[in-house]
């Protein structure tokens, strides 16, 4: 089984990930804060009918300086790793002009610092190891504004625009790297967030719908498959035409 990091994939965009990865012939390794229900559910389900394709590690992102003995660990316990899927993230909606700073730092470090560092961890595995695949969950946010969203939004297009670069520097070692961008979908990151920035969302759908977990699943599943050989350096949008 190829081994695929899903970060945040406790709940919301992560688990529904990690359940199509599981379920799809991969070996997930879901990285998050803490257990929760809805994950010990999934991996019992998982292991009923992909015995081991489902594994959780306990680990805060947001100490990045553990980051490198993380990785060394994952591949020391699980073998070469294929893929990673940067999923983990965070939203505080506010104005710019009323939020703290630790809020924005926080923003900063979770959502651009975090990912990055661990990206630079697992590609120096991926390199030794004959290359992989990388995606990143960035969101509509990069693209199109929404008041009470702009750090939010800076930290997406932030992974976007790294992902463009990166995918220059690693191309040759045969790794790939792409974005996916989801429009609003229901979880709990979402719970938080106005009515108003729900409304705002959907007069913007092209499809009158909101996008589902599962729609990011397939575009994710996808990246990560030999079909997308070819795909790097982009983002796929799923947002049931928001920005179109
Ligand atoms: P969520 O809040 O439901 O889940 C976030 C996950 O990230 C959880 O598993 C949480 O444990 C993990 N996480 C957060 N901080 C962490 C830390 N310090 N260490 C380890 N894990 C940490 O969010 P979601 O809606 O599922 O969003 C997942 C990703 O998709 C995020 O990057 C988010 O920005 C992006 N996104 C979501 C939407 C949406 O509408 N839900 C839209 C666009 C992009």
């Amino acid at each position: 089984m190829r081994n695929v990091i899903v970060t945040g994939g406790s709940r919301g965009l992560g688990l529904a990930i990690a359940r199509r990865l599981s379920s799809t012939g991969y070996r997930v390794i879901a990285i998050a804060r803490k257990q929760n229900p809805e994950l010990t559910t999934a991996m019992q389900d998982a292991e009923g009918s992909n015995p081991g394709s489902f594994h959780f590690v306990p680990f805060d992102l947001a100490e990045t300086d553990n980051i490198s003995c993380l990785v060394r660990q994952l591949r020391k316990d699980y073998g070469v790793i294929y893929g990673l899927v940067n999923n983990a993230g965070i939203s505080f909606e506010g104005l710019l002009a009323l939020m703290p700073a630790h809020q924005i730092e926080q923003l900063v470090r979770i959502n651009v610092v975090s990912p990055i560092v661990l990206t630079k961890h697992v590609i120096r595995l991926m390199m030794a190891d004959g290359g992989g695949r990388i995606v990143n969950l960035a969101s509509i946010a990069a693209f199109t504004g929404y008041s009470g969203l702009s750090v939010y939004g800076a930290t997406k297009a932030s992974m976007i625009g790294f992902s463009r670069s990166l995918a220059r520097e690693i191309g040759r070692v045969g790794i790939n790297i792409n974005s996916v961008a989801p429009g609003f979908i229901e979880t709990d990151m979402t719970k938080t967030l106005s009515d108003d920035m729900r409304q705002q969302v959907e007069r913007r759908s092209a499809l009158r719908r909101l996008a589902e977990g599962k729609d990011v699943a397939n575009a994710v599943e996808f990246l990560l498959g030999d079909n997308a050989r070819n795909i790097t350096g982009t983002v796929i949008t799923v947002d049931a035409g928001s920005t179109a």
